[in-house]
């Protein structure tokens, strides 16, 4: 997995596109889903969920810098449910970049928020005819991908399946060069 120090590192990693470079929107959300629900979030310094556990409405307020968080209005009696968050972002203005978090717990006896960890990044490139969809899975720590598909079904490209590698995404028509090249090779 792609770790990170703190949630504001992982925030910032999502909110900016690597694609147009504008901001993307990050949205996060709650678990487990069929007992913790979220009303609203609101983010600045620091990270203020508003939730719903059954009938009762209480609040995280998450120091981004530390990963440390509070509880106000509503301790969770029952001890084995472990919540947790996870981001996604996605970009309104490219609509061509988006991220997937793993799920990060909330550990409820330290107050400390654990697993930091990005799961995947999807991206459309697109060069002339050729439209690509790029997943970059970092599931498996010992064994990060990259998966390169076309978007739409196409007799000429293959879909691959390749070793993680750096790949510059800033400019779309190198990208899918040297994807091509890379095919050229798998
Ligand atoms: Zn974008």
């Amino acid at each position: 997995m792609k770790s990170f120090a703190t949630i504001q590192e992982l925030w910032d990693y999502c909110e900016r596109c690597p694609l147009c470079q504008a901001n993307r929107d990050v949205s996060i959300s709650i678990g487990p889903e069929h007992q913790i629900r979220l009303l609203s979030f609101t983010k600045n310094q620091h990270l203020l969920l508003r939730c719903q556990l059954f009938s009762d409405k209480y609040e995280y307020q998450i120091d981004c810098q530390d990963n440390t968080f509070t509880v106000s209005g509503y301790e969770l009696i029952n001890k084995s449910v472990v919540p947790y968050i996870y981001l996604q972002s996605s970009c309104s203005n490219c609509v061509s970049a988006s991220t997937y978090s793993h799920d990060m717990l909330l550990m409820n006896r330290t107050k400390v928020i654990t697993d930091i960890f990005l799961e995947r990044e999807s991206f459309a490139l697109i060069d002339g005819n050729t439209r690509l969809s790029v997943n970059v899975l970092h599931t498996n720590v010992n064994n990060p991908r990259i998966m390169i598909s076309a978007i739409f079904p196409d007799q000429w490209f293959h879909p691959i399946d390749l070793p993680l590698f750096d790949l510059d995404v800033s400019d779309q028509v190198k990208a899918v060069q040297r994807i091509k090249n890379l095919m050229s090779f798998s």
